[in-house]
């Protein structure tokens, strides 16, 4: 990961909505150039056709995002999405005055508890739960980064059960759902029969704003879930 990805994985929604300054848009851009996370980002946000006219076209998934066309919402999604972030950031300020506040109470032997927990969020692991019939079994490990959440995936497909049609093997998504309803598809594969495997998928969703976690058919149906909340 490029060092300047650090300071510019908030920047997507500011970019896209235009409220960058003109250096620092020069600035982001160039990143862009060479950071695949931060287009896939800016991807994301980029749905909405007024917004696209105001950035470059030639950003990878552009066209993805416009085909699948806006909701109706997606100003008040993305301010929310932004607002969210915004608090998030303050908090980890606030935490940020409390170490150095803990250092000045142990000193006057005040007792740490009253200042509150300051760990980072640990990683998760998740079951997922069938929706239908399917015996495919998957687990989710969930980690938080800097960037948002990685996620490793165990699938197991249990010997003996059918796993494939007549175009082939089963082919299965992740899809991520935030807080805000946003959803975005983050890793596609197909079954292997008597087998488990292992992969890797990310978002730029940070962990604590993952709402739902689904497993998907081809054809949109949900095969297994989680819901993260609470
Ligand atoms: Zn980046």
């Amino acid at each position: 990961m490029s060092a300047d990805h650090e300071m510019y994985a908030r920047w997507d929604a500011s970019y896209v909505l235009g409220a960058l300054t003109p250096g620092d848009r020069r600035a982001y851009e160039a990143h862009l150039e060479e950071c695949e996370r931060c287009r896939v980002s800016v991807a994301e946000f980029a749905p909405m056709p007024g917004l696209l006219a105001r950035t470059r076209p030639e950003v990878d998934g552009w066209d993805d995002a416009r085909a699948a066309g806006p909701p109706a919402n997606l100003v008040d999604l993305v301010t929310e999405r932004r607002l969210r972030r915004d608090r998030l950031l303050r908090k980890r300020a606030i935490l940020g005055v409390s170490a150095v506040a803990a250092a000045v109470a142990l000193a006057v032997a005040v007792p740490m508890a009253l200042l509150g927990p300051s760990a980072p969020e640990p990683a998760r692991t998740v079951a997922m739960t069938a929706v239908g019939d399917s015996t495919m079994a998957v687990t989710l490990e969930l980690s938080p980064v800097a960037w948002g959440t990685r996620i490793g995936v165990t699938c197991d497909y249990p010997a003996g059960d059918t796993w494939s049609g007549e175009n082939g093997p089963w082919a299965y998504s992740l899809v991520v759902t935030d807080e805000a309803g946003v959803t975005s598809q983050v890793s596609t594969w197909t079954a292997v029969p008597g087998r488990t495997i292992h992969l890797d998928a990310a978002t730029s969703v940070s962990l604590d704003e993952i709402a739902l976690i689904q497993v998907r058919s081809v054809g949109g149906e949900p095969i297994l879930a989680s819901s993260l909340t609470g």
